[in-house]
């Protein structure tokens, strides 16, 4: 079963955000355009590899997308599968074209029209995670599961070249369509229970217990000041008007589509751009709210978590879940917006 969904990664959200709200001829904005395009990219292929996993028996198996922990330092894996028998983690890699392995070097380079570019080496990465994840599961007491570790290429047009000498690393890499092939290679190869049903759900609980995403500070990663985010209600339907609430419904005079939830979205935003809080006033003033007592209900509604008393009462999303991420269809049929 999936213990934890795949999700678009926060920084993805983070992009659209700014775009929604940077002016149009923000010199930033192609910048942000190109990240976002790599973070879709990213989704893509963990997408890939989500399908194959959804082909494996459910009451086997426990997969996990986007693990985030801590050990010391975080490390976030792309893919953890669990079960009785074995733990496999792997590092999911979406890229086009060709990919070259360099064997004196360790180093990797992609090949895409003719220009070649150095990449982080997938099957590192994930040799290194997996030192992170052992001792994070030491600090834990939940070590005896075998963890095996794969470096996962998503699409099968990839081109992965090496020398005749450096073949080894394809003990260490495969393509998302073997990923069954491979999960039934390992079934082979560890053929006892290293864990009880209790202990391993004892372990996904922890596992979800101590993942934890943090939506970074953006606008320092874009040199950005928070003068230059707009505010105000964007409608979520035309992209353009700023809304106006009354009548207990916000109302877009463009498009004049209206409703009680199209705040959502910019409470996402307030999050997503300038913090991990919100007070009442500071809501009012990014939502364009003249009234405190329209406000405060507004924002009461959302159910946030909040401390404190009174004025100094401050709101945040619960384990930084957003209030309206997008489903599938909608990442799928998400266009970047063009100036
Ligand atoms: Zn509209």
């Amino acid at each position: 079963m999936i213990a934890l969904e795949l999700q678009l990664h926060i920084q993805a959200y983070q992009c659209m955000a700014i775009l929604r709200r940077l002016s149009k001829n923000h010199p930033i904005r192609p910048t942000v355009e190109r990240d976002l395009r790599s973070w879709l990219k990213e989704y893509y292929g963990e997408k890939e590899c989500s399908y194959y996993l959804s082909l494996l028996p459910e009451d086997q198996y426990y997969i996990f997308h986007g693990l985030r922990l801590i050990d010391k330092k975080p490390f976030q894996i792309d893919l953890v599968v669990l079960s009785m028998r074995f733990q496999l983690m792997s590092e999911v890699k979406n890229l086009s074209k060709k990919l070259i392995f360099h064997k004196d070097s360790n180093h990797v380079t992609k090949e895409f029209n003719y220009e070649e570019e150095g990449i982080s080496n997938p099957i590192l990465q994930v040799k290194r995670q997996k030192i992170q994840f052992v001792n994070w599961l030491r600090k834990m007491q939940m070590l005896g599961l075998p963890i095996e570790r794969l470096a996962v290429i998503s699409k099968s047009t990839t081109k992965v070249e090496t020398t005749s000498d450096n073949l080894q690393i394809f003990n260490d890499l495969i393509y998302a369509e073997s990923l069954l092939d491979k999960i039934e290679e390992l079934e082979c190869k560890h053929t006892k229970p290293a864990f009880s049903k209790r202990k391993l759900a004892q372990l996904v609980d922890l596992l979800l217990v101590h993942h934890h995403i943090p939506i970074p500070d953006i606008l320092q990663t874009y040199k950005l000041s928070k003068n230059d985010i707009i505010t105000g209600v964007i409608c979520p339907k035309c992209q353009t008007g700023t809304m106006a609430f009354y009548s207990v419904k916000w109302h877009c005079p463009i498009c004049e589509y209206s409703s009680k939830t199209a705040f959502f979205q910019s409470v996402d935003d307030y999050f997503l751009l300038l913090g991990p809080t919100i007070t009442r006033k500071q809501f009012a003033e990014f939502l364009h709210i003249d009234s405190t007592s329209i406000a405060g209900h507004q924002l009461r509604s959302l159910n946030l978590p909040s401390a404190g008393s009174k004025r100094g009462t401050i709101y945040t999303l619960p384990k930084n879940q957003l209030l309206c991420p997008l489903n599938e269809k909608e990442i799928n049929a998400y266009t970047i917006p063009t100036r």
